[in-house]
């Protein structure tokens, strides 16, 4: 039992040496059993990570417990004192036991003062309803069954209150810090935790059922569900990614999500061969970024730093690479490049690259009435969208491509929330 808490500390040593992100981390520990329950305790750590070294050193826990490490008695106090209690017996559980009191004591006077100096960006839990597996009145009717009320109040989602998001279709909004990591709708794949900035790549790719669809750089694969559902798992999706160990958490994950119609190779996008995929008109081009817009409360404080400048450059280099080995495919009609970082180099200036050598694609106004545009580095840059805290979601970059054509041009209309119940949710007008 106490493996959990080795595996956390041994990820929180990575972490805390910047030698990789908790995500990462956590996909790529191969024996850990339960990667859910290590996410979340690395994370919980985390959150509470500065309280916990006040506590131990109040309570001067490892004088008196030499052969623990910080790390591996930092994860184990969390789940002590604010967790659900301690998962070890043996030496661990002694050691905790041993200092009890000292370490309750600790906690009590110096949580409050904690609670008082954060000042972290607290973002909204975003909930897609995942509709290959439900609908959204079945998800509705779970949450109130378990006394959540749907507030028709379009900023409300406070207390016990969750709400609908005003642009992205099937995507909950409920309170900043609601856990739903055990809720049988998350665990069983009905609903998909997922942030609002990362679910409007999908949204505005829009493959109808049917479609032939590429999403380059796929792993994990929350976009990827969201794309299947879209397509309510008619026509193929070929998703690519290029590590192993994320594309296997990726598989298991579309198992849980119920995409049938994904089918995913380990391979580097920008070998794949366009002629080989004839039929593909859509393409999802998600690459690995510098993740600067990431500002989750969790990993913020640790993992942020600055990325330095060659490193973003060289992003930006493979990332305009796999962009535009996507808008080589004969047949692709639209191409969402999306970023979570909120560096011009990675965004509007790989956009602006991509475009100048591809007088055959033009970018499509996406979501027009979203308030916050590309940066004015070319012409059509308000036509892209950036998200931001401000807009209470990740800092997220996306644009959309569309090839041009001499017939009438495709018009990409997506419907934000209306006031009745019943949303269309978008229709794409060749
Ligand atoms: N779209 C994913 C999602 O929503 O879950 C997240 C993708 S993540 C930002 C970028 C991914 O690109 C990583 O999983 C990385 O392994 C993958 N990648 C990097 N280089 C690649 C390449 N040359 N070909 C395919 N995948 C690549």
């Amino acid at each position: 039992m106490s493996a959990v808490y080795f595996h956390a500390a041994a990820v929180l040593d990575r972490v805390l040496a910047r030698r990789g992100s908790v995500k990462h981390l956590v996909l790529s520990n191969k024996i850990a059993e339960n990667k859910k329950k290590l996410y979340a305790l690395v994370c919980q750590t985390l959150k509470h990570y500065s309280l916990l070294q006040k506590i131990m050193s109040a309570a001067a826990f490892l004088q008196e417990e030499p052969s623990l490490s910080t790390n591996i008695a930092a994860v184990v106090l969390y789940d002590f004192l604010f967790g659900r209690g301690l998962r070890c017996g043996g030496k661990l559980k002694a050691a905790v036991y041993r200092q009890k009191d000292c370490l309750r004591t600790a906690m009590e006077q110096l949580k409050g003062s904690e609670e008082e100096r954060k000042t972290d960006v607290r973002l909204p839990r975003y909930v897609r309803v995942n509709t290959l597996k439900t609908t959204w009145d079945d998800a509705v009717g779970h949450f109130q069954q378990r006394k959540w009320t749907l507030s028709e109040n379009e900023s409300q989602s406070s207390g016990r209150c969750f709400r609908q998001d005003n642009h992205v279709p099937h995507l909950m909004v409920f309170p900043t810090g609601t856990d739903l990591h055990d809720d049988p709708m998350y665990v069983s794949g009905q609903v998909i935790l997922q942030d609002k900035a990362s679910c409007l790549s999908a949204f505005l790719l829009s493959p109808p059922p049917g479609s032939n669809v590429i999403d380059a750089c796929a792993a994990p694969g929350n976009k990827t569900s969201h794309l299947a559902s879209l397509m309510k798992n008619k026509g193929s999706i070929f998703a690519f990614d290029i590590d192993g160990s994320r594309l296997e958490t990726m598989r298991e994950l579309m198992v849980r999500a119920g995409a049938t119609c994904c089918k995913m190779k380990r391979a580097n996008f920008l070998r794949i061969k366009p002629e080989d995929y004839k039929d593909v008109e859509y393409i999802l081009v998600d690459p690995s970024c510098s993740g600067s817009g990431i500002v989750s409360h969790v990993e913020r404080t640790i993992e942020k730093g600055e990325t330095p400048q060659w490193r973003i450059e060289k992003l930006a280099q493979f990332q305009l690479s796999v962009l535009l080995h996507a808008l080589r495919f004969p047949s692709a009609r639209r191409v969402v490049y999306s970023t979570c970082s909120i560096h011009k180099e990675e965004n509007e200036e790989v956009v602006k690259k991509a475009l100048k050598s591809n007088p055959n694609f033009t970018l499509v106004h996406a979501l027009p009435e979203w308030p916050r545009r590309g940066l004015p580095l070319f012409s059509t840059a308000e036509y892209c969208v950036r998200t931001s805290t401000e807009d209470e979601t990740q800092g997220f970059f996306v644009a959309v491509f569309e090839r041009k054509t001499t017939e009438p041009k495709i018009a990409l209309k997506v419907k934000t929330r209306q006031k009745t119940k019943q949303r269309k949710h978008r229709s794409v007008v060749d």
